[in-house]
């Protein structure tokens, strides 16, 4: 039986990575024991020379393809060098360490992706030439006058559940046009395997409906919320007592420079201070706060257990870096 098997990964481009894809036909299953090795011209996705072109395409998770349809399937990749050492781009194989290091604590992200349609060079829902009514109805709103995208947003939330991701939510955001869905709590490879494969699927998608998708972070300057990716953790410490979750508040904000560092280009554009925000200069940590860099859910705080939800993520940021160092640096206080 052939089968169609779209290998999907990450390219090199500074500074924020974009996703590319290719397809293969095949004599399925398309299992991940049957899905070969393969490769492309890196010379194309910034991640080679073009008298060395060749990368090596890895595949490391498969999903039934909602596309498509049938026997089909996405394989998210990642990168290597002909040697099969890790490519310098490909951050998923140091998340893989850390992960396996601290695999005892039992690590659980949930990600919340914003993000943003435009089409015709302004976002879903702008005027030509101006702005709409400002903030205020957008969010979670209904109705033509609020709410644009709704068609693509749906049809993603499908495919999302179709392709087996462990998405948990949609929800319109505070500007129009901008829209938010999360996936977890799962492991950090998996998190993020699956946040890059329905970041694929957005784009996708979108492309049917002749709208693209960004995660571009402060996509419209001035009054406008930016989009950010809150990353929500918890150890299985932090899932049964609230000192551990003191004890990961203080230990993020003892790294938090490095931490925001690598949250996502242009952060600084969006942590301000303003639009539900904590400034990136500053760490601060509260129940129910959405005006610090993490917030302790309300409901948490009630329970004396459960997670805390880190604000500062960039909608454009790595999931596999971010998981990983936020593992890394709560894992390695704790032990
Ligand atoms: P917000 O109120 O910030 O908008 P959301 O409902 O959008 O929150 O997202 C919360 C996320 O937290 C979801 O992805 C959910 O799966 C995740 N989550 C829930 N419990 C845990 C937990 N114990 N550890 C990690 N993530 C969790
Ligand atoms: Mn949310
Ligand atoms: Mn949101
Ligand atoms: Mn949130």
């Amino acid at each position: 039986m052939v089968i169609k098997a779209e290998y999907i990964w990450i390219d090199g481009t500074e500074p924020t990575a974009r996703l590319r894809s290719k397809t293969k036909v095949m004599e399925g299953p398309g299992t991940l024991e049957k899905l070969p090795i393969w490769g492309f011209d890196g010379s194309s996705t910034n991640q080679a020379p073009g008298d060395n072109s060749d990368c090596v395409l890895k595949p490391v998770a498969v999903y039934p393809d909602p596309i498509r349809g049938g026997d089909d399937v996405l394989v998210m990749c990642e990168v290597l060098l002909i040697d099969m050492t890790p490519h310098p781009t490909n951050r998923r194989a140091a998340c893989q360490a850390i992960s396996d290091k601290y695999a005892d604590m039992e690590s659980w992200f949930g990600i919340e992706q914003e993000y943003t349609f435009f089409k015709d060079g302004r976002p879903l829902g702008f005027p030509v030439g101006g702005f709409p009514a400002p903030q205020g109805f957008y969010y979670c709103g209904v109705g033509a006058d609020e709410v644009f995208g709704r068609d693509v947003v749906e049809a993603h939330l499908e495919a999302c559940i179709e392709a087996g991701i462990a998405i948990s939510g949609i929800n319109a955001e505070v500007m129009p046009g901008q829209w938010e869905f999360q996936v977890g709590p799962a492991s950090p490879l998996d998190v993020s395997d699956q946040l890059w494969v329905s970041r694929w699927l957005l784009y996708r998608i979108a492309e049917e409906f002749g709208v693209s998708a960004t995660v571009e972070p402060k996509p419209v300057k001035g009054d406008w919320n930016g989009a950010g990716c809150h990353t929500n953790f918890s150890t299985k410490a932090m899932r049964e007592g609230y000192d551990p979750i003191i004890a990961a508040c203080e230990a993020l904000g003892a790294k938090a420079e490095e931490h925001v560092k690598a949250y996502g280009h242009g952060i600084e554009d969006r942590l301000t201070g303003a639009h539900e925000t904590a400034p990136w200069t500053e760490f601060s940590y509260g129940v129910s706060n959405r005006g610090a860099s993490i917030r302790i859910p309300w409901q948490v705080a009630v329970d004396k257990k459960g997670y805390i939800e880190d604000r500062r993520p960039n909608a454009n940021m790595d999931p596999y870096l971010v998981t990983g160092m936020i593992t890394e640096t709560v894992c390695s206080a704790a032990s």
